[in-house]
């Protein structure tokens, strides 16, 4: 089969031929439909320092996928040859403390489908059964294929009341317009997207903002006045990583603010911790998504009539890859899929 190959000690992939995986006895195998491109994968594919500490090279990359079961395990039950599925990207123990309480998504010791054991740039991809979501009929494959970072989405998006709420987004990456969508769908009084990044503002426009703002020519101040917000936004999703917009966050939330941290910092950096003390904001950091509560909200998101198709900018076939991270490492892109089949 073909199959995205990292190698050690340089940059890029290498698009192989190599043996279709045998799925163990508690394992699924997937033919898989399409994949997403995701920061994680550009580290890899950049080979960066980060990638190095952390892919044991050669490494079949890739995270974000949909595809049809083609085989079952010996011990695999309740599944159906041919039925539309994704998968959780996170591996668990099973073992630790969370684990054995069901809080999956708590786990001491998590591996990344595509980071740490093979990923799914390939045209088949063998995931344990526990991880397998099986999708309802009717969702397009390549709606399919963004479960996992609308996952990320979801699990920040919801893990505060939003309802009736000011709601302020920093960063309008594909994460970003698709938790701008959550939240719009589910009531918000307003939903404010900063990005420095004007294609992607558009975006986010698109997804339902109800006002964009490009950080490097407005003020948040003169937002909130337009708007009526007379305090602050009641709640922030931080879904750019960047320190600028964590200080955006303290300058702008009301006191008691609810403040979901999804976007990951390139470095560790300074932030003002008396403003966090004497406005008592709710901080709570997010990873992945919860197994599998954020995948069924996901489901019943998209079946209530949340439209993802804006996301969704390229498509590129497996041969093309290059291409692919080019545009998904460009400004001017949303979600970019590389198509299997
Ligand atoms: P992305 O890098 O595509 O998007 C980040 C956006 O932030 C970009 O559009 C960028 O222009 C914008 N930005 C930069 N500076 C800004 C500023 N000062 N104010 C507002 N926006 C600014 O990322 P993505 O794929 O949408 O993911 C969002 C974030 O979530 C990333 O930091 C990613 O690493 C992180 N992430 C976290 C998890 C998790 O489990 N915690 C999972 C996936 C991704
Ligand atoms: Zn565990």
């Amino acid at each position: 089969m073909r199959a995205l190959v990292k190698h050690p000690n340089e940059t890029g992939l290498r698009l192989s031929d190599v043996p279709v995986p045998d799925p163990g006895p508690d394992e699924v195998l997937i033919e898989v439909h399409a994949t997403g491109i995701c920061g994680t994968d550009i580290h890899i594919y950049e080979w960066d320092h980060w990638a190095q500490e952390h892919v044991p090279a050669p490494m079949i990359v890739g995270h974000e996928f949909s595809g049809t079961i083609a085989k079952l395990g010996s011990s695999v039950s309740g599944f159906e040859l041919g039925e539309l599925v994704g998968a959780e990207g996170h591996v668990v123990c099973d073992q630790c403390r969370n684990c054995l309480a069901g809080r999956r998504h708590l786990c001491n010791d998590t591996r990344g489908i595509g980071v740490n054991i093979p990923g799914a740039f390939a045209d088949f991809i063998a995931v344990p059964k526990s991880n397998v979501w099986r999708h309802t009929q009717g969702i397009s494959p390549d709606i399919a294929a963004l479960f996992d970072p609308f996952g990320n989405a979801v699990h920040t998006a919801l893990k505060f009341p939003v309802l009736g709420e000011d709601v302020l987004i920093t960063g309008a990456g594909p994460i970003g317009i698709m938790a701008t969508a959550v939240v719009a769908h589910s009531g918000a009084r307003n939903a404010v997207v900063t990005d420095v990044n004007p294609y992607r503002l558009r975006l986010a426009t698109e997804m339902g903002a109800t006002c964009v703002v490009d950080r490097r020519e407005t003020d948040l101040v003169d937002i909130k006045k337009e708007l009526g917000i007379v305090e602050g936004f009641d709640v922030a999703l931080e879904m750019s990583g960047s320190p600028a917009a964590y200080q955006d966050i303290l300058d702008h939330t009301i006191h008691g603010a609810n403040v979901a941290l999804l976007g990951i910092p390139g470095e560790p950096f300074p932030i003002d911790w008396s403003v966090v003390i004497f406005n008592m904001l709710n901080l709570k950091g997010i990873y992945g998504r919860q197994m599998f509560d954020t995948w069924y909200k996901m489901n019943v998101l998209i079946e209530s009539g949340l439209d993802l198709s804006p996301v969704i900018t390229h498509r590129y076939d497996a041969e093309e890859f290059e291409d692919a991270f080019a545009a998904a490492s460009s400004a001017e892109s949303g979600k970019v899929l590389i198509l299997w089949d």
